[in-house]
């Protein structure tokens, strides 16, 4: 489960560099931890700072950005679809996910771009997740929210030939469901979850709701109906096992949280932010 190190203590100077988060709930967040740690290893004068946005909010953080010279921030829980919207120009990866995880502030420009697709993406290869290829088996994406568009896009990207997301909102995941092309997605109910026809031809079940972010109970799952090599992979990262992991790993099932998938997208939303090759030739680095 995921476990970072404590960041160095920072020294704030005249000349400090502004990066941060906007979310609500965001004090769950590790970013500030993993950004600042990367900032004191490199010795740059950058600080990222988690701001708690409530959704009336939103639209002044934005345009606040600008106006406080703020690099970039990036956008989490509730806040994605709202901001996509807000934005005036978005990366082609963050129009089609409908949602955006980090805002870039180049020359007081905004634009929206999306990190999290390739985040999850390498973090399921990583983990060796089998979907596509030769195995016909399906992905089930639980939630139809920004991140979940993200888990769709990533479970194409590894060539699943059976994707279904489970709503609680079935307009919502229509919505999704609608925004891309092959393979069909199927919508389905949250009591899909206890289809044993479904869950038992699952290669992978990915957690994308906010629910154990203060937002209600896991919905019920047929675990004992999944095969034994079927992987279970929950956004959401916490110190312990959330209740989507906990009765996974008591079957003895892989499962994972969403801590590599926090690590890989982090590392591409460092890289947009602080643009990297010019930020290691002021250093004399190679960015390697
Ligand atoms: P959104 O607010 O956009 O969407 C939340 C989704 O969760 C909605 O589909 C909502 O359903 C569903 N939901 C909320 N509560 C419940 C519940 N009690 N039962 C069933 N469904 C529920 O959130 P995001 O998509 O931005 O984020 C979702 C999760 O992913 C969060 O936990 C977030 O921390 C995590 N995440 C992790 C990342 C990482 O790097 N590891 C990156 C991005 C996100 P409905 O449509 O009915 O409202």
């Amino acid at each position: 489960m995921a476990r970072l190190p404590e960041a160095a203590a920072l020294t704030l100077s005249g000349r400090t560099l502004i990066t941060g988060i906007f979310g609500d709930p965001v004090e769950h967040s590790l970013s500030p931890t993993m950004h600042n740690a990367a900032y004191a290893a490199l010795g740059v004068d950058r600080v990222y700072v988690p701001f708690h946005v409530l959704p009336e909010g939103l639209a002044y953080a934005i345009r606040a950005i600008p106006a406080l010279g703020i690099l970039g921030v990036n956008v989490t829980v509730p806040h994605k679809e709202h901001a996509a919207g807000l934005m005036p120009r978005l990366s082609a990866e963050a129009k089609l996910l409908g949602a955006v995880n980090c805002i870039v502030n180049r020359s007081s420009s905004l634009y929206g771009d999306n990190t999290d697709a390739r985040g999850l993406e390498l973090a399921l290869r990583e983990l060796k997740v089998a979907v596509g290829g030769r195995d016909t088996r399906g992905v089930i994406i639980i939630g139809a929210g920004g991140s979940a568009a993200a888990a769709v896009l990533a479970s194409k990207r590894l060539g699943a030939r059976r994707i279904v997301i489970a709503n609680r909102t079935r307009g919502r995941a229509l919505g999704l469901a609608r925004r891309f092309a092959k393979p069909t997605i199927e919508v389905r109910a949250l009591d899909a979850l206890l289809d044993r026809e479904l869950l038992g031809g699952a290669a992978l079940v990915i957690n994308a709701t906010s629910a154990g972010l203060g937002s209600g109970r896991f919905p019920q799952l047929d675990y004992r109906s999944t095969a034994a090599d079927c992987v279970f992979y929950d956004l959401l990262y916490a110190r312990a096992p959330s209740a989507f992991l906990k009765p996974a790993l008591e079957l003895g099932r892989t499962a994972a949280d969403g801590a590599l998938m926090l690590l890989n997208q982090g590392v591409l939303a460092f890289k947009l932010f602080n643009r990297l090759a010019a930020l290691f030739k002021s250093l004399g680095r190679n960015a390697g």
